[in-house]
C-alpha cells in the first residue's frame, strides 16, 4: 500500500535539493577551504567535487582576492582551475553551522549579455536617429529637408509610402513630398477631401496626437466609411500618422501650430507599428518642425539680404555716378589748373609738394610728377630756399603772404613774379599752403617805363616852370608896369597854378628819388618834440589862414631819423589835417611809446615811438584807408582842385617812414576826424631803462 510506504527523511530531501539546485552552493570551513560543493558549484568552478574539496576558495577568487572580504551580496569574479574567468553574483552566509560558512553563487554572464544587446539596440537607434537628424538639418532648403525626411523614414521603416502632408491656412491640404515604392500609386499633389481630414482631426493633431493603425479595416479602429474608401483607393492597409508642429515666437511667448503631418503607409498588408517606429517618426517630425522654423528665419534673412543687396546696388550705382561726376570735375579742375598761365601748387606742412600744375614744366622745367612729394629745398636749391623760407614760415604759421621776386625761368629770361601763399587749415590745424605765382614782368616793365617817363617829363618841366614862376613873380611886383584889376586877378591865378605845378613836379621827383633808392637817409638822434614843433612852425601861416589851432603834446622821446625827411612827413600830415579840418578846430600832434590796439602786433612798443596827427575833419571812408597811401589816390577827385593837393604826399610819407624801418597808417571816423600814425625807431634813454 502506498500509505504504508515510509516518507523520505528530511535529510534525503535536503540532499536532493542540494544536488539539483541550479544555484551553486559552496561550504567553506573556517580557514576558507572548500568543505562541500553541489554539482552546480562544481560546474561553475570547472572541476569535480573531489578536486575542489580541501582547496582554498582563494584559489578561485579573482576579485576580491580573499574570501574574508566577501560582503553579504556582491558581484565577484572567479577563475576556474582551467583559467576561464566568470562574473558571478555571490551571497555570503557566515557561520551557517559552527565553523562553516555558506556561499551561494550565480552565473550572471547570461543576464549581462541580455542587457548589452538591449543597450546595443538602443545605441543603434540613437545613432540612426542622429544620422537622420543630421541629414535633415544639414540642408537649409525646405524642399531638400522634406525630401530627406521621407526617403530616410522609408529607408528605416521600409514603409511602402511615406509622405509629408501640408495643412494650409484654410484647413485644406495636400501631400507635398513623397517616397513611394514603384508598385504603389503616388499620392503627391492630391488634395484630400474635407471629410477625410476634418477639423476635429486637425485639432487633435495640433495637440500632438499620434495615430498608429495596424489595420485600417479593423472595426476597432473606428475609421469613417469615406476614409476607408479613400484608404482603399491608395491601397493603404496600415498607417502611422504623426503631427509636424511648427513653433513661432511672439514677443511674449512661444506658440505651436499644426504645419502638417508625417505619414507612413503600409500597402502590402497590415502592420503592427512598434513603439520604436512611432517614436522615430515623432522625433523626425519634431526635427522637421525645428528645421521649418529655421528655414523660415532663413527665408526672412534672405529677404532682408535681398532687400539690403538691392539697396547696396542702388547705393553703388549712385556712388559710381558720384565718382564719375567727381572724376569729371577733377579733370575739369586739372584742365583749368593746367591751362592757367600761373604756377599753382599745394605744399604740405612738412614742406613737400603735393600738387603742381603743368606750368611748372614750362616755367621751371620741372614736371609735376618729378616734383611730387619732394621737399621745397630739394626742388628750389639752397640759395632760393634761403630767400623764400621766411615766407614759407609765415604761411605755415597761418598767414596769407604775398611777395615779389625776380627769377631766371626756363626761357632764359629773368621774370618778375608775384607769389602768394594761402594757408590751408583743417579743424583749425594748419595742413599746408597753396602757392600761386603769377608773372608780373609786363606790369613791372610798364611801371618802370611810366616812372621813367614821369621822371624825364618832370625834369624837363622843372626848368621852364621855374622860369615861368619867377617871371610871374616879377610881373606881380608891378615893376614892369601896372596891370588892370582883371589882369591882376589872372596873374594871381597863373601864379597859384604854376606853384601847384612846381609842387607836383617836385613831389614826383621826390618820390622817384626815394623809390629808386638813389637817396640815402641821413639818420641821427632827434627829439620827437622838437620835430613836431618845427613842423607846426612851418605850417603856422597855413593854419592861421584857416583859423585852425595846432597843438603839440609834450614828449621826451628821442628817435633815430633823417630830420629833413621826417619833417617833410610831419608837415605833409599836418598840412592835410589843416586842409581837411573845419574852421576853428584843433589839430593835435603827439608822440607816444604805446601803439593803438589795431597795429601793435608787429613792432614791439619798447623799440618804436608812434607819432600821431589828429584832426577833427571830414574823415576817410574805411575802404580807402589803405589806398590813400598809393600814388595819385584821393578820396574825392575834386580834392585836388578844392584843396590843391597832388595825391602824392602820403605815398612820399610812406616811402620815407618805411625807409626808416617804420610803418604808417590812418584811422578815421567819418565826420568825426582822422588820425595819421607812423612809427620810428626809438633811442633808449637811461631814464627809460629805469622805468
Ligand atoms: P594830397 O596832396 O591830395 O593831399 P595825399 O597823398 O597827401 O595827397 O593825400 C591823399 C588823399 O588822402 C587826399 O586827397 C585826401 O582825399 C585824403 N586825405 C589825406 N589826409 C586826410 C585827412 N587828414 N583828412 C581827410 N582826408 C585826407
Amino acid at each position: 500500500m502506498a500509505g504504508a510506504k515510509k516518507p523520505p527523511t528530511k535529510k534525503l530531501f535536503y540532499e536532493a535539493v542540494f544536488k539539483h539546485s541550479v544555484e551553486a552552493i559552496v561550504i567553506l570551513d573556517r580557514q576558507g577551504f572548500i568543505a562541500e560543493v553541489n554539482p552546480a558549484a562544481s560546474k561553475l568552478l570547472g572541476a569535480t567535487a573531489k578536486k575542489l574539496i580541501g582547496k582554498s576558495f582563494n584559489n578561485f577568487l579573482k576579485f576580491p582576492t580573499n574570501w574574508q572580504q566577501l560582503a553579504e551580496r556582491q558581484e565577484i569574479q572567479i577563475e576556474q582551475l582551467k583559467g576561464k574567468r566568470k562574473a558571478i553574483e555571490c551571497d555570503w552566509v557566515p557561520d551557517l553551522l559552527p565553523n562553516y560558512n555558506l556561499l551561494i553563487l550565480r552565473d550572471i554572464a547570461g543576464v549581462g549579455s541580455y542587457t548589452i544587446a538591449q543597450l546595443n539596440l538602443h545605441h543603434q537607434r540613437v545613432e540612426l536617429f542622429s544620422e537622420v537628424t543630421l541629414k535633415i538639418r544639414r540642408s537649409l532648403q525646405l524642399s531638400e529637408i522634406l525630401e530627406t525626411a521621407v526617403t530616410e523614414v522609408q529607408r528605416i521603416l521600409q514603409a511602402d509610402r511615406v509622405l509629408i502632408y501640408q495643412v494650409f491656412a484654410n484647413g485644406t491640404g495636400m501631400p507635398i513630398e513623397e517616397a513611394v515604392f514603384p508598385q504603389f500609386k503616388p499620392i503627391l499633389g492630391v488634395q484630400f477631401p474635407e471629410e477625410v481630414f476634418p477639423a476635429d482631426y486637425r485639432e487633435l493633431y495640433s495637440k500632438g496626437r499620434v495615430k498608429a493603425l495596424s489595420d485600417v479595416h479593423d472595426p476597432d479602429a473606428g475609421l469613417a466609411e469615406c476614409l476607408i474608401e479613400f484608404m482603399d483607393e491608395w491601397s493603404v492597409k496600415a498607417k502611422l500618422v504623426v503631427p509636424i508642429l511648427q513653433s513661432f515666437k511672439s514677443t511674449t511667448e512661444t506658440n505651436e501650430h499644426l504645419w502638417g503631418l508625417l505619414i507612413a503607409h503600409q500597402c502590402r498588408g497590415t502592420r503592427q507599428w512598434t513603439d520604436f517606429e512611432q517614436e522615430l517618426m515623432q522625433q523626425l517630425a519634431d526635427q522637421i518642425g525645428i528645421a521649418l522654423s529655421q528655414g523660415e528665419l532663413l527665408e526672412n534673412l534672405e529677404e532682408v539680404v535681398a532687400e539690403r543687396t538691392a539697396k547696396l546696388r542702388q547705393e553703388i550705382g549712385e556712388r559710381t555716378k558720384a565718382e564719375a561726376a567727381l572724376r569729371r570735375s577733377e579733370e575739369q579742375l586739372r584742365l583749368i589748373a593746367n591751362g592757367l598761365p600761373v604756377l599753382i601748387a599745394y605744399v604740405d606742412d612738412k614742406q613737400h609738394y603735393r600738387f603742381n600744375n603743368q606750368a611748372y614744366q614750362t616755367w621751371l622745367g620741372l614736371s609735376p610728377p618729378e616734383i611730387y612729394d619732394r621737399h621745397l629745398l630739394e626742388v628750389h636749391g639752397v640759395e632760393e630756399y634761403r630767400q623764400i623760407s621766411q615766407y614759407i614760415d609765415a604761411a605755415l604759421g597761418g598767414k596769407t603772404i604775398t611777395y615779389e621776386r625776380d627769377l631766371l625761368l626756363q626761357d632764359g629770361c629773368v621774370h618778375s613774379l608775384n607769389i602768394t601763399y594761402i594757408p590751408h587749415f583743417h579743424k583749425r590745424v594748419i595742413q599746408g599752403f597753396f602757392a600761386l605765382t603769377s608773372d608780373i614782368s609786363d606790369r613791372k616793365a610798364i611801371e618802370r617805363m611810366k616812372d621813367e617817363f614821369i621822371s624825364v617829363v618832370s625834369h624837363e618841366l622843372r626848368t621852364p616852370l621855374t622860369s615861368i614862376h619867377s617871371s610871374l613873380k616879377i610881373l606881380a611886383t608891378g615893376k614892369l608896369g601896372s596891370l588892370s584889376s582883371g589882369g591882376e586877378r589872372m596873374l594871381k591865378i597863373a601864379d597859384e597854378q604854376t606853384e601847384r605845378l612846381v609842387h607836383l613836379v617836385n613831389n614826383v621827383l621826390d618820390l622817384q628819388r626815394i623809390q629808386s633808392g638813389k637817396i640815402t637817409m641821413n639818420k641821427q638822434a632827434c627829439q620827437a618834440q622838437e620835430l613836431m614843433f618845427e613842423a607846426v612852425q612851418a605850417m603856422k601861416s597855413l593854419a592861421q589862414e584857416q583859423d585852425i589851432q595846432l597843438s603839440v603834446r609834450p614828449s621826451k622821446f628821442i628817435v633815430w631819423a633823417d630830420r629833413d625827411y621826417i619833417l617833410q612827413t610831419l608837415t605833409n600830415l599836418v598840412s592835410n589835417a589843416i586842409k581837411f579840418s573845419p574852421l576853428n578846430s584843433t589839430v593835435v600832434l603827439s608822440a607816444a611809446n604805446n601803439f593803438p590796439q589795431k597795429h601793435n602786433s608787429r613792432q614791439r612798443s619798447s623799440s618804436y615811438i608812434t607819432f600821431a596827427v589828429k584832426d577833427r575833419g571830414q574823415g576817410i571812408p574805411q575802404d580807402e584807408l589803405e589806398t590813400i597811401f598809393e600814388r595819385f589816390q584821393q578820396v574825392d577827385s575834386s580834392d585836388s582842385r578844392k584843396k590843391g593837393g597832388t595825391g602824392l604826399g602820403l605815398a612820399i610819407c610812406r616811402q620815407i617812414v618805411e625807409g626808416h624801418g617804420g610803418r604808417i597808417w590812418a584811422e578815421s571816423c567819418l565826420e568825426r576826424g582822422s588820425t595819421f600814425y607812423f612809427t620810428l625807431p626809438k633811442i633808449q634813454l637811461e631814464s627809460d631803462r629805469h622805468d
